[in-house]
């Protein structure tokens, strides 16, 4: 049992991410550890299972991570185990998790995040003056579905997200690196702060624009990668050298052939996405005029860019696309996201009337 639970902790941990390219929807852990369950209880880590495998479906997205947030409070919550406990601790050092300071308000932190990235929060609270949308855990059967509250409205343009900060704080594991960063707390005054630390943050200097790509098969998103401006990309079945985004893994045996070696390379210009076909197999343009429209389809020619418009996606092969990771969300697959918990002893797995 013990090692099911920590093979299901694995799965849970490789969906937290403070990353704004690999998440979508924000969370407060300690609400989500303490969603009712069936093994009797008060909280339980693998819980966030259920809230990650709720998003997954609701966006028909299995590569989406969540942002979770909590203060040191729920690092000493005895209603968790020593080792979840430990779990929550080193998911923090790592930077996959915020942990605010003790007594910090963690639900004005999960706003403020979910405000600035364009994401939802995943709650059942009231969020008194909140504009954004949420999305409201409710029961489903052996499982939890979320209820779409509000609107999400699309990321803010502030200029300190356009910027890479420092933190005084050696080793912070939010702001002591490049890449990508989450976004910083503001004070009242627009002062950028560390939110784990409440230091002041530096400037490091301009941020490189980014976008998140998804790998789409069957409608189902199985993977994604970030697009930064400068850096171009080889995406396919197994390209090699540097740049390159190895698909394979990702492809049933029966599609895996149709996309070869190296298919697509992918540039970010100006902010659009710029694709150029090298495969040996061919690729289709999906041209979208809104979301979910009904694609027109073109064939690419070979070594010619093509700037993708906003809605648009490149079938590598049939059933396998790839296209900007939030321009997919609110198009539902057929095929069921899997789930992290299915590692997950069964007491653990069966959930709960809320
Ligand atoms: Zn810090």
């Amino acid at each position: 049992m013990r090692f099911q639970v920590t093979r299901a902790l694995d799965a849970i941990e490789f969906r937290m991410r403070t990353d704004p390219l690999l998440t979508g929807a924000v969370v407060d852990i300690a609400e989500a550890v303490h969603l009712p369950g069936p093994d009797g209880r008060p909280a339980n880590l693998l819980r966030l299972g259920f809230v990650i495998d709720a998003i997954s479906r609701h966006l028909s997205d299995e590569s989406v991570a969540v942002y979770a947030i909590g203060n040191r409070g729920v690092l000493a919550d005895t209603d968790l185990t020593s080792n979840e406990r430990m779990a929550l601790r080193r998911w923090s050092d790592d930077g996959l998790i915020e942990i605010l300071p003790a007594g910090a308000p963690v639900l004005s932190r999960v706003c403020e995040v979910a405000w600035n990235l364009g994401l939802p929060v995943i709650t059942s609270r009231q969020l008194a003056g909140f504009p954004g949308g949420k999305l409201v855990p409710a029961p489903a059967a052996g499982s939890i579905t979320l209820v779409e509250v509000g609107t999400v409205h699309p990321p803010q343009r502030l200029p300190v997200l356009s910027r890479l900060w420092r933190c005084p704080v050696p080793a912070c594991p939010s702001y002591s690196q490049t890449g990508q960063q989450a976004p910083p707390q503001l004070t009242g005054a627009g002062v950028p702060v560390c939110p784990r630390h409440g230091e002041r943050l530096g400037d490091a200097g301009p941020r490189p624009a980014a976008v998140a790509i998804a790998l789409r098969v069957d409608g189902l998103a199985k993977y994604r990668f970030p697009l930064v401006a400068g850096i171009s990309l080889v995406i396919g079945r197994a390209p090699d050298g540097p740049g390159a985004i190895v698909l394979g893994p990702h492809l049933t045996s029966h599609i895996a052939p149709r996309v070869s070696r190296s298919h697509l390379r992918m540039e970010l210009r100006d902010g659009a996405v710029v694709v150029t076909d090298i495969s040996t197999n061919g690729s289709l343009l999906n041209l979208c005029s809104e979301r979910g429209a009904q694609p027109k389809v073109e064939a690419m020619t070979r070594g010619t860019p093509v700037t993708l418009g906003e809605w648009d996606a490149v079938e590598l092969a049939e059933g396998v696309e790839v296209a900007r990771a939030d321009r997919f969300h609110g198009v539902r697959s057929e095929t069921e996201a899997s789930s992290v918990m299915q590692d997950a002893p069964t007491i653990a797995m069966r959930l709960p009337k809320l």
